[in-house]
């Protein structure tokens, strides 16, 4: 099992015949997220870390992983000093960058260092990638069932997505499961909300978010980074699959991929979720000054249901959009 601190392209760990876990997702299902947030905080974790990461540290501790591959490019910049922190407990630390910039001999070259690490060939990857992508295109057809059938809900679509980080570390029990779930959607009669939400930003910490949106006559029918961790894309070689995916490059891919997103989808506002003490907050100026959609800003910080103040700002800007 090796852990993962976010989406990479996980092809090169499968064909190398080991098992990827996201830590992130390991730490939000476990039994009690905010008992390892304040583990990690009782290990010396300033409070001022964002809780991701504070989670995440204490999930490789407490499951016992020995080796986790670190993103230290186009992700998020406390991931070094964590791995860091989990080298000196004898925590292998594979590395792992996205290029700052977003070119093609650039990631072939961090790919083929990981693939070096890992001893695997490219031959394997590739079949491992055409496995992959059969997954990929069910995950693609879900999300068109979320928003041109309209018969699935914002949480569905957004595990779904979320989990396609690692297939939950078995692909071929994924693809039955995704099997599964497009049978059991087959029949059900189309969500008929009054306003349509896109979703922006790292997945949410808090509980009930999309159940507590849908009670209130809306839906979420676009989850951005999630839907990306999914690769949406049709390109057959897998270098382009990894550049084509907006998340660890800069802010002006992503807005594209919002934009087409709100005219396809027909949406009538944002969701734009930061984290409390994450560097992409700041982002949040530039979304709101170049998407002209309205966007509800909210902010969370540990795992939990969502506060009456978030759930009211909510309710006012389902309201507003509505009217
Ligand atoms: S939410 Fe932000 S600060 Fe926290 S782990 Fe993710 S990128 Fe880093």
């Amino acid at each position: 099992m090796i852990g993962i601190t976010t989406t990479i392209p996980v092809e090169i760990v499968f064909a190398a015949g080991q098992k990827p876990i996201d830590l992130n997702n390991l730490f939000i299902t476990s039994s009690s997220p905010a008992d390892l947030i304040n583990q990690a905080e009782l290990s010396g974790f300033a409070p001022s870390i964002c809780s991701w990461i504070k989670g995440i540290y204490s999930t490789v501790i407490n499951h016992d992983i020995k080796k986790v591959i670190a993103v230290t490019g186009g992700d998020c910049s406390n991931t070094i000093a964590m791995s860091e922190l989990l080298e000196n407990k004898g925590v292998e630390i594979i590395p792992f960058q996205y290029p700052f910039e977003r070119k093609r001999e650039s990631l072939l070259f961090q790919m083929d260092k990981l693939r070096e690490r890992l001893n695997t060939t490219w031959m394997a990857i590739e079949e491992t990638k055409n496995r992959l992508a059969r997954i990929r295109k069910k995950l693609r057809k879900i999300d068109e069932l979320t928003y041109r059938e309209n018969i699935v809900t914002g949480l569905e679509n957004h595990l779904f997505m979320v989990s396609s980080s690692d297939f939950n570390g078995d692909p071929e029990a994924f693809d039955h499961n995704l099997d599964q779930f497009l049978i059991e959607i087959s029949q059900r009669t189309p969500f008929k909300e009054n306003v349509r939400l896109g979703y922006l930003g790292v997945p949410p910490i808090f509980n009930q978010f999309y159940e507590f949106i849908e009670s209130k006559g809306s839906r979420i029918v676009f989850n951005e980074v999630q839907r990306q961790f999914s690769l949406p894309f049709d390109h057959h070689d897998i270098i382009d699959l990894y550049l084509a995916y907006t998340y660890p490059y800069g802010i002006h891919g992503r807005i594209q991929d919002i934009k087409k997103a709100v005219r396809e989808r027909e949406l009538d506002g944002l969701i734009h979720y930061t984290q409390t003490f994450c560097f992409r907050q700041l982002y949040d100026i530039l979304l709101k000054e170049k998407l002209g959609i309205p966007i509800l800003t909210l902010e969370g910080d540990r795992p939990g249901c969502i506060d009456g103040r978030t759930g009211l700002r909510i309710e006012t800007f389902i309201e507003m959009l509505s009217s």
